[in-house]
């Protein structure tokens, strides 16, 4: 393939990966982004292939076989509740590939048109260097997060004195070193510049509390970004540049978002769980205090009486695949009268918009389906809060106890609802680790069981 042809179908691809970002930005137009992003990658790839760089396709193939393999079986085998783990997972695998193509280039520079042995050019060993550090942060930091979610090490903020100076100490000792390597192009140090990033990825997401992990898993989406861009710049491939670049800046833009919906300083977060050291202290508190248990009969009473109702799902809906049956369920009180909503709280879940895709999978009509800051003044105004596998994101802790790891979350105001119905299987926190202080209010209704199963009762006692 001509040069002048591949950086058309590039820039084509470049084009498609930019309006999936933009189909994916709402949930009706979701399916057509991923249509598009499907179009530019294989076109990606394919004339990739076709490059005449690319001298055999021996070790190509059988990477796309082993790799397809494991990826389909993985697809087919994950729970949705375990995305954000196989996300985690994912990334850590591009920092990798970071680190081995920044290494590659500079074993063989001149396979990668850098230059020779001892000679590599300036400003290709700056982007090594920083492709290199970039991606092992990435690695060890996705790694991190993995063990976290996957619950294989503590969700609670591990803390050490000095933690915070010594990751100031490493990160500018980084950049003399990435320095010195531009300058040199010592071996040596670029092992260096790998070991201290691998460190610096362990150090700066273990502090990090389980409240904050949704703001670490899109920070470090968006640092696999940059360093694929890194590696674009390294291979002096513009299709890796854009699409890494669109990566990493979209990364950091739900960072951002995450960090509004959850009222945190990103700087605070990237630095390594600053505020940590209250949301440990806080944790592991057992209450013994009286609070109501209700049957699936008095909810379907208390709901089928009501003029409105908001359901609020999260993580547990999710676990339970709830979803359908609690369509069904809000589908039956409509029929009924009852003014039917559904109120999602940004970091509800374990993923980003992980309450949207569900309800949007049950075919919850997209209306009728607001986010916080939509509908939490209507909570004062509304009969029944149905809180379906949600904790964290109703725990008024947050606004109340500065000692909470979710002080200064927002949070839906369920408890403003005349009666509350809390569908869980028991009293255990969530996944911040505090107690919730709703469960022991005066008009809630504690409802345990599994989401789905609650639902199906309901669905039957409203039926009857
Ligand atoms: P929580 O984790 O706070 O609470 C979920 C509740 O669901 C639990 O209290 C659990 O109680 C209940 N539950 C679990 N399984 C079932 C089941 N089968 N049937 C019924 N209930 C069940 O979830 P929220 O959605 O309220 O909050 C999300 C939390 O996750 C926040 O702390 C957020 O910071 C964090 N997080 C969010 C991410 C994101 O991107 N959205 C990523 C990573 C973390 P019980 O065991 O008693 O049933």
């Amino acid at each position: 393939m001509s040069a002048n042809l591949s950086a058309l179908a590039y820039l084509i691809s470049s084009v498609c990966f930019i309006l999936a970002l933009q189909g994916l930005s709402s949930a009706k137009t979701s399916q057509r982004g991923l249509t598009l992003g499907i179009i530019g990658m294989i076109l990606a790839v394919g004339t990739t292939l076709a490059s005449p760089i690319v001298s055999s396709y021996g070790w190509i193939i059988t990477g796309i076989i082993v790799g397809g393999i494991i990826g389909s079986f993985i697809a087919q085998k994950i729970q949705l509740t375990a995305l954000p783990q196989l996300i985690a997972a994912f990334h850590s695998l591009v920092g990798l590939a970071a680190v081995c193509v920044a290494g590659a280039a500079l074993l063989e520079p001149a396979s990668f048109n850098l230059g020779q042995i001892g000679s590599i050019f300036r400003g290709s060993l700056v982007e090594m260097g920083l492709g290199v550090a970039i991606g092992a942060v990435t690695f060890t930091g996705s790694l991190v997060a993995f063990a976290k979610l996957q619950g294989l090490v503590s969700g609670n903020p591990l803390i050490f004195k000095g933690q915070h100076p010594l990751n100031a100490i490493l990160l500018i000792g980084l950049v003399i070193l990435i320095g010195l390597f531009a300058m040199t192009e010592s071996h040596s140090l670029f092992w260096g510049i790998t070991f201290i990033s691998l460190l610096l990825g362990f150090l700066l997401i273990l502090p990090i509390g389980g409240a904050d992990m949704p703001v670490v898993i899109s920070m470090l989406n968006s640092y696999s970004g940059w360093a694929a861009a890194g590696i674009g710049f390294t291979l002096a491939n513009s299709l890796l540049i854009v699409t890494g670049a669109l990566v990493g800046a979209s990364g950091a833009i739900l960072s951002y978002i995450m960090c509004k919906g959850m009222n945190r300083s990103i700087i605070n977060i990237i630095l390594g769980g600053f505020g940590g050291e209250q949301a440990a202290a806080s944790q592991g508190r057992a209450e013994q205090r009286p609070y109501k248990v209700g049957s699936a009969e008095d909810a379907a009473f208390i709901m089928k009486n009501a003029k409105s109702v908001i359901i609020v799902p999260g993580y547990g809906m999710a676990v339970a695949q709830a979803q359908h049956a609690l369509r069904e369920m809000g589908d039956i009180l409509t029929k009924e009268g009852v003014q039917v909503r559904y109120a999602i709280h940004p970091v509800a879940g374990r993923m980003p918009g992980h309450m949207n895709v569900l309800l949007a999978e049950a075919k919850v009509p997209y209306e009728s389906v607001l986010e916080l800051d939509e509908i939490n003044r209507d909570f004062g105004q509304t009969d029944v809060a149905f809180v379906i596998g949600a904790n964290d994101v109703t725990n008024p802790s947050a606004k109340t106890d500065p000692k909470s790891p979710i002080y200064g979350m927002p949070v839906l105001d369920v408890e403003k609802a005349k009666t509350v119905l809390f569908v869980k299987r028991s009293m255990s926190p969530g996944y911040a680790g505090v107690d919730n202080e709703l469960f022991y209010q005066d008009n809630t209704l504690m409802l345990f069981g599994d989401a789905k199963k609650m639902c199906e009762e309901i669905i039957k006692a409203l039926e009857e």
